[in-house]
């Protein structure tokens, strides 16, 4: 086992398959430190089209594409009450891909390390790592196989993508309260046998509950005819007298939303599948890098579910971690500060404005109010970002996002009823 690396990656999913990817397609040694064995559960499984141009880049794009029970994705549907609208992704601002997949994270994690483990990358599963020392010429890792002894891994740099695990932001105490609230997220996977022909499978179905606008659920199909089904709200949201147990909570909250009340009066719950529920995800950092170290993908900052950014985030700041990276290990001085951390907040604080405005309920306005009647260019920067390309600084509505949202929200606000 070689102990010395040019980089060391810590965690496998999306983020570290594909910096690990970039990186070994440039010649550089790269180990991938796994605490987990693959396939395992993750939750996470709606992707945003801007996520194919880094799998395209990093080699994996076509395995993606081959691999049974992905579902094809076009785009984002809405529903409030008797509302419904949707955005279709190939009617963009942004140009790139216009289409995707929504996966079970499980298998699609797997297909990424495994390609990238194709490419040369060294990936050790079930070795996790527990300490980080960074104070001499090279940054040495302590890692913790499941059997046997700890050792030492030397590295030029280090790419934490351990994603909820924040391995160096715990180690280094980087950790920041989110601006977001605390919220709680109770999900599980059913046979959807989806009844009608309301329900376009092509797309995410994101719904508001009709008296709770901070409530909502996301409805995700895969391919095989069963699909990802969750709530989002503040815990003492899901708090009801009467609801104990994840179960009862999510079956209730989704016989209360009309439309999903209607699609899924087949659906299989029991099939075996726990109901399982996450709080407290969101999670912020003092600082993106530091001395021999970045952080990439939810290891950094995670803001919140509601437009499955979380993937693309994680893909993008691969992308220009790599990109830095090969400049600095080819000699080259580079500022991870305005190199890395500044261009990777650009998409971060524009998918920022819009969480926040799901929440105070103005993008939401637009959204069910008026998005089909604004004007089909500004309509078409919305669709931009609702497809993941919010690092897109042409776009105003990613530039200025706080004053050109607000200045629709106030057009569509008037049109909005507080409840239906
Ligand atoms: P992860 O996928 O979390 O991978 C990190 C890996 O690091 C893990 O395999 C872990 O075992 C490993 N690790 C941890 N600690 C150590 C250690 N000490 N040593 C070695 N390895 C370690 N995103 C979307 O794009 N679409 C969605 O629809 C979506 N829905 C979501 C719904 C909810 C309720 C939540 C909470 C999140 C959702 N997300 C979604 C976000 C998504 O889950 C994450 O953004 C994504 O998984 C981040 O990928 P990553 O590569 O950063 O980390």
């Amino acid at each position: 086992m070689n102990q010395t690396v040019d980089v060391a990656v810590i965690g496998a999913g999306p983020s570290g398959a594909v910096v690990s990817a970039l990186l070994r397609r440039h010649g550089y040694r790269v180990c991938v430190l796994e605490k987990q064995h693959f396939p395992r559960f993750v939750i996470g499984e709606s992707l945003l089209p801007h996520c194919m141009e880094m799998l395209e880049e990093a080699g994996m794009a076509r395995a993606v594409a081959a691999t049974p029970g992905f579902q094809y994705k076009n785009g984002a549907a809405f529903t409030w009450g008797e509302r419904y609208t949707c955005f279709e992704f190939t009617d963009k601002f942004t140009p790139g891909p216009g289409t995707t997949f929504q996966v079970q994270r499980a298998v699609f994690d797997k297909v990424l390390i495994d390609e990238a483990a194709k490419q040369g990358v060294d990936v050790r599963f079930g070795h996790g790592v527990t300490a980080f020392d960074h104070s001499g010429e090279q940054a040495r890792l302590t890692v913790q196989p499941e059997t046997g002894e700890a050792y030492t891994l030397q590295a030029a740099f280090v790419l934490d993508a351990s994603g909820y695990g924040r391995v160096l932001p715990c180690l280094l105490d980087l950790e920041t309260p989110s601006s977001l609230p605390p919220r709680q997220a109770v999900f599980t996977h059913i046979d959807d046998h989806i009844v009608g022909n309301e329900f376009d499978r092509n797309k995410i179905l994101i719904s508001t509950h009709p008296k709770l606008r901070d409530v909502w659920f996301w409805l995700i199909p895969f391919s095989n005819g069963r699909a990802s089904i969750g709530v989002v709200g503040e815990p003492a949201r899901l708090q009801r007298e009467g609801l104990v147990g994840d179960e009862a909570v999510l079956k209730q909250f989704v016989s209360e939303v009309p439309m999903l009340a209607r699609i899924l009066t087949n659906a299989v719950w029991d099939n075996g599948v726990p109901f399982r529920s996450l709080s407290n995800y969101s999670a912020n950092v003092k600082a993106l890098h530091g001395r021999h170290f970045a952080l990439l993908g939810n290891a950094a900052e995670f803001l919140d579910p509601v437009f499955s950014s979380g993937v693309t985030i994680a893909l993008h700041s691969a992308k220009l971690a790599a990109a830095l990276l090969h400049r600095q290990l080819s000699g080259e001085v580079v500022d991870w500060q305005s190199e890395f951390a500044v261009p990777l907040m650009v998409g971060v604080n524009a998918f920022r404005t819009y969480v926040s405005g799901w929440y105070d309920g103005s993008f939401q306005d637009v959204i069910y109010s008026c998005s089909e009647q604004v004007n089909p260019d500004i309509r078409r920067m919305i669709s931009a970002i609702l497809a993941g390309y919010s690092w897109d600084e042409s776009n105003p509505f990613v530039t200025k996002s706080t004053r050109r949202l607000q200045a629709l929200a106030e057009i569509c606000g008037a049109a909005t009823p507080t409840a239906v």
